[in-house]
């Protein structure tokens, strides 16, 4: 049966790592790293959320600037905040959490972050930087992924990774960040025939897809590394992946828990790149 790839714990080193790294720059003399996190609205799973950002923010040396504002807060009002952010020196990452309340447009403000302070890593800057295998702030999730292959030394090379999911935040980014890699991709999508087949053929399984017990066990392919991105609630409260885990992890040589895998793991690498841009990005 599957070994299983500890995401709290790979999480908590690289959150120690940059606690480590801000530690460094206090040394140095240099101002500790910023992230200004911009909460609009009281959708409660946001809240909670941004509270997890925040207080990892503490832990790791990164000073979180906290900006709650109202849910009626107009599009002007909050891109003018994005703008203030952009040139506030102190500033190193800027994070508008989504979804926003529905009479904002998300696109437009996205755009408007400096992307050498885009830690999310959505602007189309920041995308166009890895697809064209230049990566520099990269989008959270899919590089946290990466950082999980790594730690059980994926090969990538001659490998054939196959991602169920093309969402902008997921599915897509996570297809380049494994061609950078060297593994060959295919990327699946609602409207894939025979997902059984695919799934089949994945040395590397990444289910990115939001629908519970999408991926049967059983097709899973034996000696393979799966990775479960889904995060579903199902009505008995409890948090399910995309993939049918024990019968999976039955073939499967390492597979990832929900919770507890990949979920971790994206505010880890938030982090990271908030450290990125203040070390690389804004030498000062
Ligand atoms: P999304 O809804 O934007 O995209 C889902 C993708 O899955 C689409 O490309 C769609 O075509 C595909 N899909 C849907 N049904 C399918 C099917 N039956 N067969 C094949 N493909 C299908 O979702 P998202 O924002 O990319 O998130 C995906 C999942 O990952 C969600 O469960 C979300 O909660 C989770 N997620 C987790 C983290 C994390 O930190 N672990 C971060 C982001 C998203």
């Amino acid at each position: 049966t599957a070994e299983l790839i500890n995401g709290k714990e790979i999480a908590a080193r690289v959150r120690q790592e940059v606690a480590a790294g801000t530690e460094l720059r206090r040394a140095q003399g240099l101002r500790p790293p910023g992230l200004a996190v911009v909460l609009v609205g009281d959708d409660p799973a946001s809240h909670v959320y941004v509270g997890n950002k925040r207080k990892a923010c503490d832990q790791a040396g990164i000073v979180s600037l906290s900006y709650d504002l109202p849910a009626d807060t107009s599009q002007e009002a909050l891109e003018a905040l994005v703008d203030e952010l952009n040139e506030n020196p102190a500033v190193d990452g800027i994070l508008v959490q989504l979804p926003l309340p529905k009479h904002l447009d998300a696109d437009p403000i996205l755009v408007k972050i400096r992307p050498d302070k885009d830690v999310d890593g959505f602007h189309p800057y920041n995308i166009g930087r890895l697809m064209q295998r230049k990566p520099t702030l990269r989008p959270c999730t899919p590089a946290g992924v990466i950082t999980l292959l790594d730690s059980i030394g994926t090969p990538y090379k001659g490998q054939h990774a196959v991602i169920v999911g093309a969402s902008n935040i997921v599915g897509r980014p996570m297809t380049m960040e494994l061609l950078l890699k060297g593994a060959t991709v295919t990327i699946c999508h609602r409207f894939t025939d025979n997902l059984e087949k695919f799934v089949g053929e994945a040395d590397i399984l990444i289910a990115a897809a939001g629908k519970p017990g999408l991926i049967k066990g059983e097709w899973v392919k034996p000696g393979s590394t799966v990775i479960d991105v889904g995060i579903n609630r199902m009505e008995d409260g409890k948090l399910h992946g995309d993939v049918d885990f024990a019968t999976a992890a039955e073939r499967a040589a390492y597979i990832t828990p929900v919770p507890g895998g990949v979920g971790p793991m994206t505010i880890a690498t938030l982090l990271q790149n908030t450290l990125y841009a203040a070390n690389e990005l804004h030498a000062d």
